[in-house]
């Protein structure tokens, strides 16, 4: 069975591990870097990715994050999550982990529409998916090995990279565990790599 983490220094932390276990999964809580070597995939919350920065070097998970996407495992990251996964971000703002080929813009649908919700067309999904944006960032342009998953009023809003899973709404926050199931593949798919590997 996989176990998956949802890195816990902040954020929208609670409702991921809700619906791991809804998937009838392991869900663990990671607080602190040697726990990353137990899961085999890893969810970065949305929240306040400034602040999740800050708590990542405080707890030195910087480059336990970095061996962790360097050694194959699968990292998805949702809304503050993709501004920490992403290799640029806009404006002069320095960018965190770059492990994905995307350049995020943060709280990028501006202030009168900070928080909606929309029935997104999703690849890989049959039917819309109602998708909870909260201050949300978007996906300003993508490298040629990126995957465009979905887009919103023309902005890309989720994507895949390799075993990077990104998007800018909160799949969390609702009972449809669909998009989360997407990644629980890619887990799937990574390890039965390894295991053919050893
Ligand atoms: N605006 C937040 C940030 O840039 C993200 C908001 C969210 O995760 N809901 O970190």
């Amino acid at each position: 069975m996989e176990i998956i983490g949802v890195l816990g220094l902040q954020g929208a932390v609670s409702e991921h591990v809700k619906q791991i276990k809804a998937l009838g999964l392991e869900a663990v809580v990671i607080k602190k870097p040697e726990q990353l070597e137990q899961i085999d995939g890893l969810i970065l919350p949305g929240g306040e990715s400034t602040t999740m920065r800050k708590l990542i070097d405080r707890y030195d998970f910087f480059d336990p994050l970095k061996e962790f996407y360097k050694a194959g495992k699968v990292i998805f990251g949702t809304c503050a999550g993709m501004v920490l996964v992403a290799k640029e971000l806009a404006g002069s703002e320095e960018s965190h982990l770059g492990i994905i080929d995307i350049s995020v813009k943060r709280n990028a649908f501006g202030r009168q529409i900070a928080s909606f919700e929309v029935d997104l067309d999703i690849t890989g999904l049959e039917d819309p998916f109602k998708a909870v944006f909260i201050r949300a960032p978007y996906i300003e342009s993508a490298g040629q090995n990126v995957e465009v998953l979905a887009k919103y009023d023309g902005k890309i809003v989720a994507a895949r990279e390799g075993n990077v899973l990104t998007c800018a709404f909160h799949p969390e926050l609702t009972a449809d565990t669909r998009f989360l199931q997407l990644f629980v593949e890619m887990v799937e798919e990574q390890k039965q790599k390894e295991g053919k590997v050893s």
